[in-house]
């Protein structure tokens, strides 16, 4: 390893079980979005130890926060996520066991996700202080990235505009830069009324709110033929009646859809409004739309792209041994040949790899395409607020599905606590870079200038939307 930020990573080594007791607290409270307390307090109060400032409340969220040491320019951010996924609870086993069934869990891999740029800022502050380098580092605790996108809340205020720089990360099967972008989004639910009436005894004088989300969701499975091919919609019934002897008045379908940037979205977004309003034609009700989010696709950064892939290669990727080898092979044998080929072409990593290859421990470089993700993240909101760059860390086996039992089961073992102090070794080498490469955070200016023809973050929210607390309410 031939690293520069030399104390930084001492620091990372010698706190390592603190991490990882972090991470696991996170992993047992698997919170769900905009409910994230105990979660976002454990971080604040490691923050709070060692002296950072922090603010709370940001964006309008409890939960979200930015902790923030040091003083002057540049700064530089570090993006932290901690919320989990409903439904999803699961040991730290590489079979499927919930721990306590239907609960939420961090099927998303963001109890490592928050943990390791906290060790970093942490370890960097160690760095600055005992060499006395000027600058500021900040911790953005970012509640609800998942259905709920909390950042977009955070930017709109404008949290990210100062920043000279964000950096962060994802837990996944490889060790490597990010250098394609993601899906735009809008989510809604949309919220049917009608009448209700005895089913049998005078189903003629009700008005079936259920009848309206199903003939919406036909309406919208037509459209799907000609809607680009790069969009994507996706719904759930949340609420399609109680009984069916009664005709339901009320009925509730959340939608989410995704495209290549906003006018995709909002092109396509367009023709599913026209479903809604025909299917409460055709229905004699009436609806609303409640909406949740709208985010933009990630704009990549290729100046902070290039330092994180160098960065990655100084650091190396994390290593694993012969009980992760094990724990690894028993989990395989929850995951098909088909997805396992799925996930190798998505990382364009097809026929370079040995059968028996489960865990890649090295670094990669960036793939010859950037691979453009169908997924979505709320970091698009803070790479149009400044430049911003991200890469991958090994936490898991190649073929793991997103958002499933597998990632929570390697997210609480050390598979996952491997990958995430490797994140953490990533995040505080790269950012010691920047704090003393003025050069770099002008070419990263540079090029987000061009890639925003230097317009101002403008937030794709709704006007006046206030954060979703309600949607994953439990009381
Ligand atoms: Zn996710
Ligand atoms: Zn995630």
């Amino acid at each position: 390893m031939s690293t520069k930020a030399s104390l930084a990573h001492d620091h990372i080594q010698k706190h390592q079980s603190r991490w990882e007791q972090t991470s696991l607290d996170i992993w047992n409270y698997a919170e769900l979005a905009l409910h994230e307390e105990r979660s976002s307090l454990r971080l604040q109060e490691e923050l709070q130890r060692e002296g950072f400032t922090i603010e709370t409340g940001v964006g309008g969220m409890p939960t979200a926060f930015i902790a923030t040491w040091g003083s002057g320019r540049p700064i530089i951010g570090f993006l932290g996520e901690f919320d989990a996924l409903g439904g999803l609870s699961q040991k730290a086993v590489p079979y499927r066991e919930p721990l306590q069934e239907g609960a939420p869990g961090h099927g998303c891999g963001h109890n490592l996700l928050g943990t390791a740029p906290l060790a970093a800022v942490i370890a960097l502050k160690a760095q600055m202080e005992a060499e006395g380098l000027p600058g500021t580092i900040q911790y953005f605790g970012c509640p609800a990235e998942e259905n709920l996108s909390g950042k977009a809340f955070m930017a709109r205020e404008g949290a990210f505009t100062h920043l000279d720089a964000a950096l962060t990360w994802h837990p996944g099967a490889i060790t490597r830069v990010q250098t394609g972008s993601s899906s735009a989004n809008n989510a809604a639910n949309f919220v049917f009324r009608g009448r209700s009436a005895h089913a049998a005894g005078d189903p003629q004088n009700g008005r079936s709110a259920l009848d309206a989300v199903q003939l919406m969701n036909l309406g919208v499975e037509f459209l799907r033929e000609h809607i680009p091919s790069t969009a994507r919609i996706h719904y759930v019934i949340s609420h399609g009646g109680e009984q069916p002897n009664v005709v339901p008045p009320y009925a509730k379908v959340w939608y989410l859809v995704r495209g290549v940037d906003r006018n995709e979205v909002d092109h396509v977004w367009e023709r599913v409004m026209a479903c809604a309003r025909g299917a409460a034609e055709m229905t004699d009700t009436a609806f609303e739309v409640e909406w949740l989010k709208a985010i933009h696709h990630v704009l990549p950064n290729d100046p902070l792209i290039d330092l994180l892939e160098d960065v990655i290669f100084r650091v190396g990727g994390p290593s694993f041994d012969e009980d992760d080898h094990a724990f690894a092979r028993e989990l395989a044998r929850s995951i098909s040949p088909q997805q396992r080929k799925s996930a190798l072409q998505n990382l364009q990593l097809e026929g370079q790899l040995s059968d028996d290859t489960l865990l890649l421990d090295q670094p990669f470089p960036r793939p010859p395409l950037p691979p453009q993700g169908r997924g979505s993240t709320d970091v698009a909101e803070v790479s149009w607020s400044c430049p911003t760059a991200q890469f991958w860390a090994t936490t898991q086996i190649i073929g793991t599905p997103g958002h499933s039992w597998q990632v929570v089961a390697q997210g609480g073992s050390p598979i996952g606590q491997k990958g995430m102090i490797t994140a953490a070794h990533i995040l505080a080498e790269a950012g010691y870079e920047l704090l003393r490469n003025e050069e770099i955070l002008q070419k990263a200016k540079e090029d987000f200038l061009k890639r925003t023809g230097g317009k101002p973050y403008k937030s794709a929210l709704p006007e006046g939307l206030t954060p979703p607390f309600h949607q994953f309410a439990t009381s």
